[in-house]
């Protein structure tokens, strides 16, 4: 027998505040309850028949079927700079500028490997996607909260921040449109975060995840439009919300091409790349029939739709998002996040996400993701009518 004790870098991950939620979720799946998921941000639709198509064209192919290159083939990111092009007028070297990931986490986590030393810090907001703190931590450095409070409309407050931690600071990550409040960056901002990365010397990661889920015609800009972008800082990016290909695991990072060197580095020693013809229908996902974007809005709109109304007549206060597929919300008066989860889920069978779960500073609210039918959404808008709060 060996004594089996798990690193230091382990043990020092923060507690997992959905474990009582996913106990309870499991409690009442095993009790037969007809379960409302809008716990989880992982689209329900199916990837697009022309995306699919071509990957079991490709999967025929034995050029395909050796290593990949862990920066990805030539033609995806060539295919990622005419994206970048078209969408948002940068232009970028596919070989210098873009590295192709086996989903964006994949990159969001091994990038402070590359950039961050023990005792350096790494400005992560909070309420946010749990990967930039937790891959911070990996890479030895500190986590360092910037609060995203209602009224900074979920942006954070760059003032705010120390500046004995400022010296150390070594990168920042920012996400709009953002997960798990909705909110969305104004170029304005964009341009105040390229003169602060400037000022103080940090590296920029804005998390693009949810660009072309946006709604009302809104078109969210990409960080690399701003003036400087290209010289502080990269674009995570992904097809995995755009086209429902979560479980494909495929995405970019684009812009410095310093900060996609080291990126690549860390990876070339770690993975090798993605399956090619899981590029090859990336390709065709980003330049094959964009209908697919147009049905995809229509749909979170009308759920939107349904949603954000239901939950007004019952008196709660939420805002209609513009962008992402998240309702974000504050609990009502005498709840906190995980009290008014647990009613939802023991009273009404609606699987909602604690806002704190993100965050203290998510303490509050809670979010639910538009990942069920409008049928599905307006059962539960009258099952949480008939719960009364
Ligand atoms: C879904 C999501 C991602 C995307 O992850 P992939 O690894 O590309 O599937 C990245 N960031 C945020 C904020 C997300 O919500």
């Amino acid at each position: 027998m060996i004594t089996i004790n798990q690193a230091d870098r382990l043990k020092q991950l923060p507690p997992y505040l959905f474990a009582e939620l996913d106990r309870k979720k499991a409690e009442a799946i095993s009790r037969g309850v007809d379960l409302i998921d809008l716990g989880v941000g992982d689209p329900d639709l199916p990837t697009p028949g022309n995306i699919i198509n071509s990957l079991a064209a490709a999967a025929r192919e034995p050029k395909y079927h050796r290593y990949p290159s862990y920066t990805g083939m030539n033609e995806f990111r060539k295919a990622v700079s005419r994206w970048y092009a078209k969408r948002a007028g940068v232009t970028l070297d596919p070989l210098r500028e873009v590295v192709s990931l086996i989903g964006s986490k994949e990159g969001i986590a091994h990038i402070p490997l590359a950039f961050v030393n023990p005792g350096d810090v790494v400005l992560v907001p909070s309420p946010a996607y749990p990967v930039y703190a937790i891959a911070t931590l990996f890479a030895g450095g500190t986590p360092h909260e910037m609060p995203l409070l209602k009224e900074s409309d979920f942006l954070p407050d760059l003032g705010a921040i120390p500046l004995d931690i400022l010296a150390k600071t070594r990168m920042m990550f920012i996400n709009y449109p953002n997960n798990p409040t909705a909110a969305l960056a104004t170029e304005d901002f964009f341009r105040i975060v390229v003169d602060f990365a400037e000022r103080h010397n940090i590296m920029i990661c804005h998390d693009f995840a949810y660009s072309e889920m946006a709604f009302d015609g809104y078109v969210p800009p990409s960080f690399l439009e701003t003036p400087g972008a290209m010289d502080v800082g990269i674009e995570f990016h992904s097809l995995s919300k755009t086209y429902n290909m979560t479980g494909w695991r495929i995405g970019w990072a684009a812009g410095n091409e310093k900060i996609i060197n080291g990126l690549g580095r860390i990876k070339s020693n770690i993975d090798s790349g993605i399956f090619e013809p899981i590029q090859v229908a990336g390709i065709e996902a980003l330049e094959g029939d964009q209908q697919c974007l147009a049905d995809m809005r229509t749909i979170y709109t009308e759920r939107r739709d349904t949603l954000v109304a239901g939950l007004q007549k019952l008196g709660i206060n939420v805002a209609s998002p513009k962008a992402t597929f998240y309702v974000w919300f504050e609990v009502p008066a005498g709840y906190t996040s995980a009290t008014f989860a647990g009613l939802l889920l023991d009273k009404g069978g609606i699987m909602a996400t604690p806002g704190n779960g993100f965050g203290d500073p998510g303490e509050g609210y809670v979010r639910m993701a538009l990942t069920v039918s409008r049928e599905r959404l307006a059962e539960a808008v009258d099952r949480m009518a008939a719960i009364g709060f």
